[in-house]
């Protein structure tokens, strides 16, 4: 074949696929726009596991109607000018891919209103086409509804696993972000049932309650500590409801839904001497970690990050952990380990 520049709407199509996945991810980047747009509450509605319905409903800023399809462009965003401006971002997204990306292998609706406009707005963009825009009447803050996704690329769409399995990975990335963001109501609902619903009242043991239930939420200990660059705050669980997967070892970086094997192994490492081995926590611990120290630009999902100096981290994460449980079995008078 001769060597051709790609089209426009080629390129977004491949680009999707770094940042949208599967339904999960749509849901993610839209909540942590909502979340960016001051939302002090969010709906999520999904069916058949997202596959043919997502719907976001926030009460945040609203989007400008003279912006909206700007949103829409790659590499358009609000929230950074320059690579400096990535240093210090305290917002959750700043990559301007992710409407884009949503747009280029969805049906997207998008109703949105401002606080200072009578009117609102409804957008609809479908593979990458703008369809419509036009006034309407609409409540403060922004919904958008993802329909059918990869109905444009089935070869995406046959990777999907089955509207259950999908389904419950939104339910396991909602409960996350209810934990992440206690200061913030949010509702998902799934095929019309309540999943889950949190209050917005800061207090991340009512949230653990609401995700967890009581078995957990009786057996914590809370952890509280500081250091230079690192401050940890929230609660870990007594050694005897350890379980045998690693799926409840939650923490927040800044807000962010966020994984880093340094944290995970630190955590672990602490708690080997109090279980059994293969036996893991459940934690909720919200880390607030100086931004000169972290490298968040290091992948298009930015779940993964990587630290200036990683035993500083660990030695912190670690020891403060482990005092922690040293000091709460004690006071139990339960017999410690090392
Ligand atoms: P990013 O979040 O990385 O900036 P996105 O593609 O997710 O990129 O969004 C593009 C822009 O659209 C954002 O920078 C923001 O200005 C605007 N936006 C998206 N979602 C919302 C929302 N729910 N409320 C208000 N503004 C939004
Ligand atoms: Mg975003």
């Amino acid at each position: 074949m001769p060597i051709k520049m790609l089209d426009q709407a080629t390129i977004n199509k491949i680009a999707a696929g770094e940042v949208v996945d599967r339904p999960q991810s749509i849901v993610k980047e839209l909540v942590e726009n909502a979340i960016d747009a001051g939302a002090s509450a969010i709906t999520v509605e999904i069916k058949e596991g997202g596959i043919s319905f997502i719907r976001v409903t926030d009460n945040g800023s609203g989007i400008n109607g003279d912006e909206i399809p700007t949103a829409f462009l790659r590499h358009a965003t609000s929230k950074i000018k320059s690579i400096e401006d990535l240093i210090s971002v305290s917002s959750l997204g700043f990559r301007g891919e992710a409407l884009a990306s949503i747009a280029a292998v969805a049906q997207v609706e998008l109703i949105t209103k401002t606080k200072d406009k009578l009117n609102g707005y409804r957008y609809v963009i479908e593979g990458g086409k703008e369809k419509s825009l036009e006034e309407v009447g609409a409540p403060d803050g922004t919904t958008i509804v993802v329909r059918n996704l990869f109905y444009n690329t089935p070869v995406r769409r046959k990777f999907l696993k089955s509207a259950n399995t999908e389904g419950g990975y939104i339910n396991s990335l909602m409960q996350y972000l209810a934990l992440s963001h206690p200061d913030v109501s949010f509702r998902f609902i799934a095929n019309n049932n309540n999943k889950l619903h949190t209050s917005g009242n800061t207090n991340l043991k009512d949230i653990i309650y609401s995700v967890y239930g009581r078995e957990i939420t009786a057996n914590l200990y809370e952890i509280n500590a500081k250091t230079m660059d690192i401050s940890m705050k929230g609660f870990i669980c007594k050694p005897f409801i350890c379980r045998g997967n690693r799926s409840y070892e939650n923490y927040y970086i800044n807000g962010r839904y966020i994984k880093s094997n340094i944290i995970n192994k630190a955590i672990e490492d602490a708690y080997k001497g109090f279980v059994m081995p293969k036996n893991y926590p459940f934690t909720a611990i919200h880390f607030t970690i100086n931004s000169e120290i972290i490298d968040v630009n290091v992948h298009p999902s930015k779940m993964e990050l990587r630290f200036a100096n990683n035993d500083y981290v660990y030695n912190f994460v670690y020891a403060s952990v482990l005092s922690c449980l040293k000091d709460q079995e004690l006071a139990a008078n339960v017999s410690v380990g090392p």
